[in-house]
């Protein structure tokens, strides 16, 4: 049967596309498709159903089954064999349905003659839109041969419904990306934003699915991967110096670009009547349905290759570049499967607001839209196959949502969110020159936190008294190489002359724990959070450590310079790092550069075990700050990146606050200056809580300055406090309530 099938497999399609070119509305093609294909393939039920709504799939068309009941059957999603194949993804192919698991039959159609049942997903890119099905009385079961004709029939139908063939009167079928569809997302960047799609990575569009010249089309396929293999083979060779993992995944490329499997399906597909880039695509999309089953992590950044690697291939056969003409609209809301640091700064602030379909919390690109402080979404699943250029589009950075052609009382609610904040940022700005002096006239020093250029501007904007804490690794994570001396001399002197002698407070590179260099040998350790990090790497390979400091020396070029190490877990690492900066120092002296006016040299107490050093190591720091994000990590042996374990336990937690004051006594013993530079500091009621245990120097991002601010200027610290120690009395295990209840009273 096999040659002979594919011949019919061919003819059938040949036979499509005469019916796809004719005149008629979208419930006529589809007739004519269903008869079609149920005379092609010998059997007496040919059916489609497609999704109604995101649940609920519709008896569209039929040959066969009571012509009444098109429109009326419908079923849920999981709902009989034809949900379950929308449901799984998979094709389910059965003698004797009766007999399979979840069946059901639906009287109205008049389908309880027929005992053969074989239903394929009519999918694109890994988006199921409805279900091919084919029936017959005698209990046989389709080929594999028959199956796969199936399929590649059903690919068209995809591409067809994508191109909106099935759209007119009494449609069968809604016109695609035409209504609203919500997203439910990870929150990454605060902030609210309203504005237009602009696809990171263009869809292609296969105008031609159906060819009937296999040999061509076979060698259109061949030249497009030998054009790809060749470009791969050009990247390998440019990118060794590029580190170990951008060769690696270069190299699962090359694999799949060789692979003998995946080609040889592709060809099949072709030997079938499909064109050159609609096999491309219809294995991309059985990569994708794999992807969206695959919980190993390797497994599933695989699947990514081949699915980036198929998009390229897509756009060497159909010329369409990433390049469609279209204009990037004026508030353009950036939406991609996933994006780097780099190509995130390219854009800029020009953005209003990013949906991204993976990514993680602390994923580079992440880091960027913190700076430009642009409200960052992820895991919008598939968005990027719903969503076109143009769309109007409203990204909730506080609650995780993304609204695409949002209804109306949506959006108009979200404008109404959006003009409150504009309002509260009108308060911050009327703020911004003032002291932050508490109602009970305790002063309060607000710096911000930065890494990037980008972070600068927010130095005025902001009203932030300084940087207290400069990430110098953002630098080293934004780049694809190691950047040398002077070009981190130049930044960092860049740096110094944007804050105008406000007081900078250079962090020493904190690399390792989530933060990888792509460009550094990974270490392959259980616990890289309790790994070789920070301080740890600077001390026990400190060419790169010596080369940082000589690069602050020199941008401080005389001015005053302030540096801290990261991760200090005892006094001696202190004392080894600031044994590093006297020799640094004394090496640039005898080279003649000149030496900051004044130097101060502190460590971040990020883990517990610092808060127990000895008083010496207290007298001799010039300066501590609190890593609040790490040090409540190791406080509560919880993960930060954990979302399962890191909210369980409350920064308002009485035994974290006790922790912190004894923290703040030791430095009141020795007049150690004293600050806190972790997340928390950035909210509001933790930061009144942090004034309340006795800190008074806060470093936020520069967004949080306004709101901060505005609430500590209104409080009476000693109330807070006292709510604080009667709650603690109480064995209250959290003092957020009884903080809450007193701040509630301050808006009355
Ligand atoms: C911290 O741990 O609180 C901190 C400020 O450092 P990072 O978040 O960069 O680890
Ligand atoms: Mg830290």
């Amino acid at each position: 049967m096999g040659d002979n099938f594919q011949t019919d497999s061919r003819q059938m399609l040949a036979r499509l596309r005469e019916v796809m070119a004719e005149d008629g509305h979208g419930q006529a093609r589809l007739d004519r498709i269903t008869a079609l294909i149920a005379q092609e393939m010998r059997t007496e039920v040919c059916s489609v159903y497609l999704f109604r709504d995101a649940d609920t799939l519709e008896l569209c068309a039929t040959e066969g089954l009571k012509a009444e009941a098109v429109h009326q059957t419908r079923m849920r999603l999981g709902e009989g064999l034809v949900g379950r194949v929308a449901r799984t993804g998979k094709q389910v192919n059965t003698a004797d349905a009766p007999k399979e698991h979840g069946f059901r039959y639906m009287p109205e159609t008049g389908e309880e003659i027929y005992s053969a049942f074989a239903g394929v997903p009519i999918q694109r890119l890994g988006e199921t839109l409805g279900v091919l099905v084919v029936q017959s009385k005698n209990a046989r079961k389709y080929s594999e041969d028959e199956i796969y004709a199936l399929e590649v029939v059903a690919m068209v139908l995809a591409e067809m419904a994508e191109l909106g063939a099935f759209v007119g009167d009494n449609a069968p079928m809604t016109a695609r990306h035409t209504k609203p569809v919500m997203f439910r997302c990870t929150c990454v960047q605060e902030g609210a934003a309203e504005g237009h799609v602009w696809l990171h990575e263009p869809r292609v569009v296969i105008t031609n699915p159906i060819a009937d010249d296999p040999v061509k089309e076979r060698e259109r396929l061949h030249e497009a991967v030998e054009h790809l293999r060749v470009g791969v083979d050009k990247m390998l060779a440019t990118a060794s110096q590029g580190g170990a993992e951008q060769l690696e995944v270069l190299e699962t490329y090359r694999m799949f670009a060789n692979s003998k499997g995946w080609m040889r399906r592709m060809e099949e597909d072709i030997e079938r009547g499909l064109s050159a880039e609609a096999a491309v695509e219809k294995e991309q999309t059985a990569a994708r349905t794999r992807l969206s089953g695959a919980t190993d992590q390797y497994l599933r950044e695989r699947l990514h290759d081949l699915d980036d690697l198929s998009n390229r291939l897509l756009r060497i056969l159909t010329g369409q570049g990433k390049e469609t003409g279209a204009d990037i609209p004026a508030d353009p809301i950036l939406v991609a499967r996933n994006i780097g640091p780099a190509e995130l700064l390219d854009y800029g602030r020009s953005l209003r607001g990013i949906v991204l379909e993976e990514g993680s919390v602390g994923s580079h690109a992440a880091i960027v839209a913190r700076a430009l402080a642009i409200p960052l979404v992820i895991h919008a699943n598939n968005i990027t196959t719903e969503a076109l250029n143009g769309d109007l589009i409203m990204v909730d950075g506080d609650n995780g949502m993304a609204h695409l052609r949002p209804e109306e009382t949506v959006l108009s609610a979200f404008r109404d969110k959006i003009a409150m904040q504009a309002q509260a940022q009108e308060v911050y700005a009327s703020i911004r020159e003032k002291p932050a002096i508490t109602k009970c006239g305790t002063r309060m020093t607000l710096t911000m936190n930065a890494g990037l250029m980008a972070d600068l501007p927010s130095l005025e904007g902001s009203g932030a008294e300084g940087v207290g804490l400069f990430r110098t690794e953002l630098q080293f994570l934004v780049r694809s190489r190691m950047p040398t001396r002077s070009e981190l001399s130049a930044l960092y002197s860049h740096v110094l002359d944007n804050a105008k002698g406000k007081r900078v407070v250079f962090r020493t590179l904190d690399i390792g724990s989530d933060k990888v260099l792509s460009y550094m040998k990974p270490n392959d350790e259980p616990n890289p959070a309790l790994g070789w990090r920070a301080i740890r790497v600077g001390l026990d390979k400190p060419g790169v450590m010596r080369m940082q400091l000589q690069a602050l020396i020199r941008a401080a070029n005389g001015r005053p310079l302030t540096v801290m190490f990261p991760f200090v877990a005892q006094y001696e690492e202190y004392r080894q790092a600031r044994a590093e900066m006297e020799k640094t120092l004394e090496r640039e002296r005898i080279l003649g550069h000149p030496i900051p006016s004044c130097i101060e040299v502190g460590a971040m107490l990020e883990t517990p075990s610092l808060a127990f050093a000895p008083r010496r190591f207290f007298e001799e720091v010039e300066f501590i700050s609190i890593g609040g994000n790490d040090l409540k990590q190791f406080f509560f042996a919880a993960d930060r990146e954990n979302e399962r374990v890191r909210k369980r336990y409350d920064t308002l937690n009485v035994s974290f606050l006790t922790f912190l004051q004894s923290i703040v006594e030791r430095c009141k013993e020795t007049e150690t200056p004293l600050s806190f530079c972790g997340e928390d500091a950035g909210r509001p009621v933790e930061a009144v809580c942090l004034a309340a245990m006795g800190l008074r120097a806060l470093s936020m991002r520069p967004a949080s300055i306004g709101p901060v601010k505005s609430l500590l200027m209104k409080v009476d610290l000693r109330v807070v406090r006292a709510e604080i120690e009667r709650a603690a009395e109480d064995g209250e295990q959290s003092v957020r309530a009884a903080v809450m209840k007193y701040l509630k009273t301050l808006d009355k």
